[in-house]
C-alpha cells in the first residue's frame, strides 16, 4: 500500500533506536527546549548515543542551545546526517535548514507533517540508546503527526515541562490528557523556573536613594558578609517569583494519577548555558539547576 509505505521506511529508521522520549509543554517559554537540551547532554555524558531531534518548526531552538548555531545538514547515501555536538549527541532540526534563522517559518499543517516525515525516515542516526523529540508547545498537529508516525514503533513517554503558575498548569492538564488520549506513557511533569535561585554572592544589592535612582552597594555587602559572617557567604538565596499558592505542578500530578519529577529553580547560570549552547553538568557552572536537574533525569 503505497500511502503508507512511509510508515514502513519509518519503522526501519526505528529499529535502531532503543527508547524514544517526547518532551512537551502546555505553554511557550516555560524551558521545555532547554530540558531537551539538558537531558540530552546528561544522557551523552553517560556515555549513552543519544538523538535530539527538534520538531518544534516555528521556533528552532535547539541549534543554539547545542551551540551549533549555523551548521548545516549533510545528505549521504544513507540519508540526511544529524548534526553532531560529540560522536555520540547528534542532532537535527528544521533550524539547520534555514537560509536565514531571523526569517519566520510559516507553514501549513501538511507541510510541518511533511518535514516530521521526513525526519523520521530519512534521517540516519545509526544506533541509538535514546531518541529525545523536543516537540512544539501545546498539542497541535506535530503532535498528531508525531504519535501517529511512530505508532507503530511505539513512543517509551513523553516528559511535560511546566512552570508553577495556574496558567501554565491549566494547559499541562490538556497536554495530559492529549497523551491518555493517544497512547503515550506520561514519564512525569517537571516543575521549572520554581522559584529564583542563585548563590548570594552572585546577587546585586541595591540600594535606592532618595530621588528613586539606586547605587549598587554590592562590593560593599559582601564584604560585610566576609568580615562579620563568613559562613553566610555560601548561602544560597531563593524566592518565589511565580504565583504557586494553587500548589504548583506536585498538586496537579496527584490529582492527575501521574509522577512528578520535581522542580528546577530559575537559575541565571542555566539561562547563561542556554544562550551559549552549553551543558549545565560540565561547561558552566550552575551550582543549583544542574543538582536539581540531575535529580530528576535520574528518576526517568
Ligand atoms: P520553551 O522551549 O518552553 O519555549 P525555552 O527552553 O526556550 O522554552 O526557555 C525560554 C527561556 O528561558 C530561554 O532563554 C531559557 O534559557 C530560559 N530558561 C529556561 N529554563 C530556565 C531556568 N530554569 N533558569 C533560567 N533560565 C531558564
Amino acid at each position: 500500500n503505497g500511502s503508507t509505505d512511509y510508515l514502513v521506511a519509518i519503522a526501519e529508521r526505528m529499529a535502531t533506536v532503543k527508547h524514544k522520549i517526547l518532551v512537551l509543554s502546555g505553554k511557550g517559554g516555560v524551558g521545555k527546549s532547554t530540558f531537551s537540551a539538558q537531558l540530552s547532554f546528561a544522557l551523552a555524558a553517560k556515555d549513552f548515543q543519544v538523538g535530539l531531534l527538534d520538531i518544534d518548526i516555528c521556533g528552532p531552538s535547539i541549534p543554539k542551545m547545542l551551540g551549533l548555531e549555523g551548521q548545516d545538514i549533510h545528505q549521504s547515501n544513507l540519508g540526511w546526517s544529524p548534526v553532531y555536538v560529540e560522536s555520540n549527541l547528534g542532532v537535527m532540526s528544521i533550524g539547520f535548514m534555514l537560509p536565514n534563522p531571523d526569517e519566520a517559518v510559516i507553514w501549513r499543517g501538511p507541510r510541518k507533517n511533511g518535514i516530521i516525515k521526513q525526519f523520521l525516515k530519512d534521517v540516519y542516526w545509526g544506533e541509538l540508546d535514546f531518541l529525545v523529540v523536543d516537540a512544539p508547545p501545546g498539542t497541535s498537529d506535530e503532535h498528531i503527526s508525531i504519535v501517529q508516525f511512530l505508532q507503530a514503533t511505539g513512543i517509551d513517554g513523553a516528559i511535560i515541562v511546566t512552570t508553577p503558575q495556574q496558567v501554565s498548569l491549566i494547559d499541562v492538564r490538556k497536554e495530559v490528557n492529549f497523551c491518555k488520549k493517544v497512547g503515550v506513557p506520561i514519564l512525569g511533569v517537571v516543575e521549572n523556573m520554581s522559584g529564583l535561585c542563585q548563590p548570594l554572592t552572585d546577587f546585586r544589592f541595591l540600594k535606592l536613594t532618595e530621588t528613586g535612582e539606586h547605587t549598587d552597594v554590592t562590593e560593599k555587602v559582601i564584604q560585610y558578609l566576609r568580615e562579620k559572617a563568613p559562613e553566610m557567604v555560601d548561602l544560597i538565596a531563593a524566592s518565589e517569583v511565580f504565583d504557586s499558592s494553587g500548589g504548583g505542578a506536585a498538586k496537579m500530578c496527584a490529582e492527575m494519577g501521574v509522577p512528578f519529577l520535581g522542580k528546577v529553580p530559575l537559575d541565571p547560570q542555566l539561562c547563561k548555558a542556554a544562550e551559549e549552547g552549553k551543558s549545565c553538568f560540565t561547561d558552566q557552572k550552575c551550582s543549583v539547576s544542574a543538582p536539581a536537574l540531575k535529580n530528576i533525569i535520574e528518576k526517568l
